[in-house]
């Protein structure tokens, strides 16, 4: 049985379609367990920051998890999910919003490296400026840290610096080894994510060589497509599962008001 459990919806100001669209996709496609996780307002942000083309804004957060409630009256499999950003610091303002709602699962992500959004089409600048491995080791620092900071059940796309195609020359594997182990000591789930299959980075995230490591270290795999319009549910999932079973994994995380649960595949 297959999961996907990472789709946004028009309030985030960046996805298309009606929230119905998105189960109507999932149903023709057999998914049976789902979950809309879309993003949390930008709470590490000033209100007059915060851009309404990245995140839904603080009066919709409520609207948003009544709607997938009510969505859930008459869908069983349906789970209530939220994708929130990582921001070292802002850890005690996250957990007392997260705590105001009955979320099924929260997806933890890594967006920004200070002030930069790495993964925005339009800020690619930094890039070419940097050097890709010290910059490649601030990002997985990073994810090391939302693992530990206990806040997520789900450490979302986690190697998103790839995005746009810079890689670094060097082999990863001591990276990934250190950052797997920090998903493995907080007893969270890796993101099988294939989003990052339409952009030049060309591949799922994570890499097979993390995802083989995450195996090895005993971390629970979940699997989102990071919908963002209805035809994007549940896409390149074939792939995916080939990823997954290479690696070794033979279920998927699921979660009810954040306890964990497995499927097989
Ligand atoms: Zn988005
Ligand atoms: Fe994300
Ligand atoms: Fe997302």
């Amino acid at each position: 049985m297959l999961t996907d459990y990472h789709w946004h919806t028009a309030r985030c100001g960046h996805a298309a379609g009606a929230m119905e669209e998105y189960l109507a996709r999932a149903a023709a496609l057999g998914l049976e367990e789902v979950g809309f996780a879309d993003h949390l307002p930008q709470y590490f942000l000033p209100p007059a920051r915060r851009d309404p083309e990245l995140a839904m804004p603080d009066e919709e957060l409520p609207r948003y998890v009544a709607a997938v409630r009510e969505l859930q009256e008459t869908r069983p499999g349906l789970r209530l999910g939220i994708e929130a950003d990582y921001v070292p610091g802002r850890e005690k303002e996250l957990a007392d919003i997260l705590a105001g709602y009955p979320f099924d699962y929260v997806i933890g992500s890594v967006h920004h490296i200070d002030d930069w959004e790495f993964d925005h089409p339009d800020r690619q600048d930094p890039y070419g400026q940097s050097d890709l491995l010290d910059l490649y080791r601030r990002y997985f620092d990073l994810v090391a840290r939302s693992a530990a900071s206990g806040l997520f059940d789900i450490i979302a796309h986690p190697d998103l610096i790839k995005k746009f195609g810079f890689r670094p020359a060097a082999d990863l594997t001591d990276l990934y080894r250190e950052t797997a182990r920090a998903l493995a000591r907080a007893e969270v789930c890796v993101e099988v994510n294939t989003a990052g299959l339409a952009y030049p980075a060309a591949e799922i995230y994570p890499a097979y060589g993390f995802l083989a490591l995450c195996r090895g270290m005993g971390v629970p795999a979940a699997l989102g497509s990071d919908a963002h319009a209805p035809r994007q549910v549940g896409r390149s999932f074939g792939q995916a599962v080939g990823l997954l079973q290479k690696a070794g994994y033979d279920r998927l995380a699921v979660f009810r008001r954040r306890e964990r649960g497995y499927v097989a595949i």
